[in-house]
């Protein structure tokens, strides 16, 4: 009698046991990947197309080193674009000189240009700024900017792609 209550607790527990691991398997599997973006190309395909130095921030959310980028203080009017796919993202209009090393923008027109994501990485709490188009990372956006927006999209110069305004030293 005994043994057979034995049985049945541990089938029981068996039986429980085989429950809660259902339970944990069927568990929607938490999100990895980014949301899908119009622009997707392997890793191996960007490595291809984009120099080492955009590679490393497009690709792996690298910094440029402050004060080193082509645009930094780079004033002339027209377009930056991403430059791994060519989406339209600040106006020079909006582009304003800070100190920090890295162009800035006072703000984006188009918002649904840009993806804002929380970032808790070295251990500071900012907003990274990606390419809605693409995915790759352009830099961060601080509500410290002096301009009358608040914000300061900090942009490393090699995300970024410029586009001259022509219209506009056709007509002078
Ligand atoms: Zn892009």
């Amino acid at each position: 009698m005994k043994q057979i209550k034995m049985l049945t607790i541990i089938a029981i527990s068996a039986l429980l046991i085989a429950f809660v691991y259902s339970q944990l398997e069927s568990k929607p599997k938490e999100k990895k990947t980014m949301d899908k973006m119009p622009v997707e190309k392997t890793d191996a395909e960007w490595k291809k197309e984009l120099t080492p130095d955009q590679y490393r921030v497009l690709r792996e959310k690298g910094t440029e080193r402050p004060g080193t980028g082509e645009y930094n203080l780079h004033f002339e009017d027209g377009m930056y674009k991403c430059a791994a796919c060519g989406s339209s993202l600040f106006g020079s209009d909006t582009k304003f000189e800070s100190d920090c090393g890295w162009p800035s923008f006072s703000e984006i027109k188009d918002k649904s240009k840009i993806k804002e994501i929380k970032d808790t990485s070295h251990g500071m709490i900012r907003t990274e700024v990606v390419c809605a188009n693409c995915g790759g990372h352009l830099g961060h956006v601080f509500n410290d900017g002096p301009t009358s927006t608040g914000l300061r999209y900090c942009i490393n110069s090699v995300s970024l792609d410029f586009a001259p305004d022509t219209s506009k030293s056709e007509n002078k």
